[in-house]
C-alpha cells in the first residue's frame, strides 16, 4: 500500500488553468474520490497522477519516492477509464492477459494470475467470450479485471461506471469498492455521480475552478460544507443570507435574516465570525420540521405552494413573503401538507443551521 501526497501542484492548458495549486495527502489503502463541477480539473489531476501530464509546477510523491518525473509504465499504478479501451474481437482471457504479455512475464505465471483475476470480478464462466459479446457490466468487470492483474499500488478511476444502467452502477460500485479493499489498493475515483462518492467514498476533495475546496469524510462534507460551491454542489440546501448578531456562545452564533434571527454552527475551523460579518446560512431540505405553531426560534413562515411525493420522502415548497422558496423533504411522510393558503412554519435545530463566510464562493 502507498500513500499518494500531491504538492502545490499547478498546470495551465493556454490561457485555462486547469490546477490551481492543488495539495492533498491521499493515505495508503484510500479509496478517495475527486468530485466538482465539469471543468474543475478531475481529469487532470488523475492523469497528472498516472503520469500522461507533467506539471508545470509542484510535486507528486508516491510514499516518500518523488514520481513526478516517472513515466507511466514505471510509476505502477492502473488506470481504467470510462470507455473500457478494450479489444472487441479478443476474449475476455486475452484481453485481461495483455498487460502481462507486455511485460514478459512467463506463460504459466500470467495463465494463473488471469485465473484469480476472473474469480476476483467474477468472470470466470465468461473467460473464453469475446468482448462485443458481453454486456456492459461485463465488459466493466472485464476492464477492471485488466488494470488489476497488473498488481498496481495505485488504481485511478475515471468515471468507471457512466456506460452503465443505473441498477448496474449501484451492484458495481460496491463491487469496486470490495475489491479495493481486498487488495490494498490506494484507489484515487473521478465521478460527477455524488451518489457514488457518498455511498463508497473512504474520504473526497471537492475542486472547483482548479482548486481544493474541501476535503473531508461524507459525513463531513455534507453537514459542515465550507463553502457555498461545496453546500450547493453535494446534495440539495436552502441559502439565507443574513448578518452575524452575537459572537460566540459555546461556537454557536446568532444571525438576522430577513426571515428572522437563527442560531447556527459555522463548519469552517480557520474563521471566527464576528458580529455584523455578512453570512449564508445553508440549511438542508430534510434538516428543517414543519408545524404550524410557531416554535419561535430558527423559523420560518409560509404558504405551502407545491407538494411532491416520492414514497420515501414528501418535497414540500414554502413560498416566504419575498417570493423565495424555500425547499423542504419529509422523510417516511405518513401525513402529505397540501397546497394552500395555510400558514406553516418550518424550523431547523442549530446544529443542522450552518454559517458560510459570504467571501468564499
Ligand atoms: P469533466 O467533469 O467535464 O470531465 P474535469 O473536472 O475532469 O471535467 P478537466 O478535464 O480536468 O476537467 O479540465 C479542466 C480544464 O482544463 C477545463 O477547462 C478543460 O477545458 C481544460 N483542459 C483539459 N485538458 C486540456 C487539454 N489537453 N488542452 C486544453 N485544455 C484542456
Amino acid at each position: 500500500m502507498v500513500s499518494i501526497t500531491v504538492e502545490n501542484l499547478s498546470k495551465r492548458f493556454g490561457k485555462t488553468v486547469a490546477l490551481n495549486d492543488i495539495s492533498l495527502k491521499i493515505e495508503a489503502g484510500e479509496l478517495f474520490f475527486l468530485l466538482g463541477a465539469s471543468g474543475c480539473g478531475k481529469t487532470t489531476l488523475l492523469r497528472h497522477l498516472a503520469g500522461f501530464y507533467s506539471p508545470d509546477k509542484g510535486k507528486i510523491l508516491f510514499g516518500s519516492e518523488d514520481v513526478t518525473s516517472t513515466p507511466p509504465h514505471k510509476r505502477n499504478t492502473a488506470m481504467m477509464f470510462q470507455s473500457y479501451a478494450l479489444w472487441p474481437h479478443m476474449t475476455v482471457a486475452r484481453n485481461i492477459a495483455f498487460g502481462l504479455e507486455e511485460r514478459k512475464i512467463p506463460r504459466a505465471e500470467i495463465k494463473q494470475r488471469v485465473i484469480e483475476v476472473l474469480d476476483t470480478v467474477k468472470m470466470t464462466e465468461y473467460s473464453e467470450r469475446k468482448i462485443n459479446e458481453l454486456s456492459g457490466g461485463q465488459q466493466q468487470r472485464t476492464a477492471l479485471a485488466r488494470a488489476l492483474i497488473v498488481r498496481p499500488q495505485c488504481l485511478l478511476l475515471d468515471e468507471p461506471l457512466s456506460n452503465l444502467d443505473a441498477k448496474l452502477r449501484l451492484e458495481m460500485r460496491s463491487e469496486i469498492r470490495r475489491i479495493c479493499k481486498q487488495f490494498g489498493l490506494t484507489a484515487v475515483y473521478v465521478t460527477h455521480d455524488q451518489k457514488e462518492a457518498l455511498s463508497i467514498a473512504d474520504r473526497m476533495a471537492i475542486l472547483d475552478a482548479g482548486s481544493v475546496s474541501q476535503v473531508g469524510t461524507a459525513q463531513e462534507i455534507y453537514r459542515s460544507p465550507r463553502t457555498k460551491s461545496v453546500a450547493d454542489f453535494i446534495g440539495e440546501t436552502n441559502f439565507i443570507t443574513g448578518t452575524v448578531k452575537q459572537g460566540n456562545l459555546e461556537n454557536y452564533w446568532d444571525v438576522i435574516t430577513p426571515y428572522g434571527s437563527f442560531n447556527g454552527r459555522k463548519a469552517d475551523p480557520e474563521w471566527i465570525p464576528e458580529a455584523g460579518d455578512s453570512v449564508t446560512l445553508s440549511i438542508r431540505p430534510e434538516a428543517f420540521m414543519l408545524s404550524e405553531t410557531n416554535p419561535g426560534i430558527n423559523a420560518i413562515t409560509g404558504k405551502m405552494a407545491s407538494l411532491t411525493y416520492l414514497g420515501e420522502i414528501a418535497q414540500y415548497g414554502i413560498s416566504l413573503e419575498d417570493g423565495e422558496l424555500l425547499q423542504i423533504a419529509a422523510l417516511n411522510p405518513s401525513i402529505l401538507h397540501q397546497p394552500g393558503e395555510l400558514q406553516y412554519h418550518a424550523s431547523a435545530n442549530r446544529d443542522d443551521v450552518i454559517l458560510i463566510r459570504d467571501a468564499t464562493s
